[in-house]
């Protein structure tokens, strides 16, 4: 019997068997419906042309159609659902230059990266699997389809998807395919970097990271790898305690704190990240810092986004030996006296106010944050006349 989240994609698949054209589930999702892992995107592969399945279906979205690719909408899930194809070379190193569709199952799974990921599987649950994927899946191996040289030169990226199957799954990396990864590594210059970093963050997250760093040391991978190829020492720095981590942002914020010469913005602008991901690694490493030097307090957890705090707590793990918990952090939370800058009862304007004759500048943030700081730490209420009356007593520098 099928698993549920097949279930629905089950239909898409009678549907077109159903107009006479063949089509299984397909690559990662059997895959991990075999080793019983939780099952992610279900991909489907189809004789039928993408002109047809479009026709077919009701509501699709045709993001590569000249791939062959459409996506199919299905009780409000997505699926891929993709031709039998053939690829031809990789010139540009991000899609295959030409496409040739083809009849059958087979064909398409010889275009696959690895062995266990080129399995296939029709509605009653029989597997289709020429290259022993199956076999591969037992012994915990990634081996390429084919001789590794050609397929990682075809598309190198494919170098960092056996590292980052290695983290996801613990398995190992066949002997030759290692040694042709190791061969065709500095190809990986040639990629895109928003390719590789999907792939790093996937690395990163992986249940089975430290499988995946051995990997990523023996095939000395980084050093093509931009920012990283730098200081490549960076990955030998590596913190011993090191666990999955589940965002960029974390991934960077680690790299920051182990080499500080290494700008939060160098890493985030050579690898073209969301300013989102900027954001959270500069909040996580200021973090880290402040810990390193003042613990846990009030202020540390009021500048912590929220959103960070388990972030937070699995990076200090890493670094420190005496590590507050998530209840530390959210006990400290609620007895702060403000949460954001605009609770203060006080603001910039009323700082100038005080201080007509000073011209405007930097000294007004200063006083605001210095106030601020003590609001939060409890040092001094936050009520006007007695925020007020402090500053008095403690005035900017007038030169
Ligand atoms: P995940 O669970 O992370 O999605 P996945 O195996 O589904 O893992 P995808 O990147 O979604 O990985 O790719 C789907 C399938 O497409 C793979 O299982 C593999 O068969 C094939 N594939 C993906 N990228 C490549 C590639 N660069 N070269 C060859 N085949 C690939
Ligand atoms: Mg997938």
């Amino acid at each position: 019997m099928l698993p549920k989240a097949f279930y629905e994609a089950a239909d898409i698949i009678e549907k077109l068997e159903k107009h006479g054209y063949k089509a299984y589930f397909v690559g990662g999702c059997v895959r991990d419906l075999l080793l019983d892992r939780p099952i992610g995107d279900i991909d489907i592969a189809t004789s039928a042309k993408p002109g047809t399945v479009q026709k077919l279906f009701q509501t699709v979205i045709p993001v590569g159609i000249e791939h062959g690719t459409v996506i199919v909408r299905h009780n409000r899930k997505s699926y891929e659902v993709t031709t039998f194809r053939l690829d031809g070379a990789y010139s540009d190193r991000r899609r295959p230059d030409t496409v040739h569709f083809t009849q059958t199952i087979e064909q398409d799974l010889m275009r696959r990266d690895f062995t266990i990921n080129a399995l296939a599987m029709n509605i009653k649950g029989e597997i289709t699997d020429p290259f022993a994927g199956k076999r591969d899946l037992e012994h915990e191996m990634i081996r390429t389809v084919g001789d590794g040289f050609d397929r990682f030169h075809e598309d190198p990226l494919r170098i960092i998807r056996a590292l980052r199957f290695s983290s996801q799954l613990g398995f190992q990396i066949e002997a030759n395919t290692l040694q042709n990864m190791t061969k065709v590594a500095h190809e990986i210059e040639h990629l895109a970097i928003e390719r590789i970093v999907d792939e790093l963050a996937k690395l990163f997250a992986g249940s089975y990271i430290k499988t995946g760093i051995y990997y990523l040391k023996y095939t000395k991978l980084h050093h093509h790898i931009p920012v990283l190829k730098d200081d490549p020492s960076v990955i030998d720095r590596l913190p011993v305690k090191l666990v999955p981590l589940y965002s960029l942002g974390e991934v960077i914020a680690m790299f920051h704190y182990i080499e500080p010469d290494i700008d939060i913005s160098t890493w985030t602008k050579n690898w073209k990240c969301a300013n989102r991901t900027k954001h959270e690694a500069m909040n996580l490493s200021a973090a880290l810092f402040y810990f390193q030097n003042n613990g846990l307090n009030q202020w540390l957890v009021y500048r912590l986004d929220d959103a960070n705090y388990n972030g937070f707590v699995r990076l200090a793990k890493l670094f420190f030996t005496d590590v507050p918990t998530i209840q530390d952090i959210n006990r400290i939370k609620k007895s702060l006296p403000i949460r954001t800058r605009s609770e203060l009862a006080l603001n910039g304007y009323d700082i100038k106010a005080m201080f007509p004759s000073m011209k405007e500048g930097p000294w007004i943030r200063d006083l605001l944050q210095t106030v601020e700081k003590k609001v939060v730490n409890g040092t001094l209420a936050n009520n006007k006349s007695a925020l007020k009356e402090w500053i008095k007593w403690n005035p900017p520098d007038i030169n």
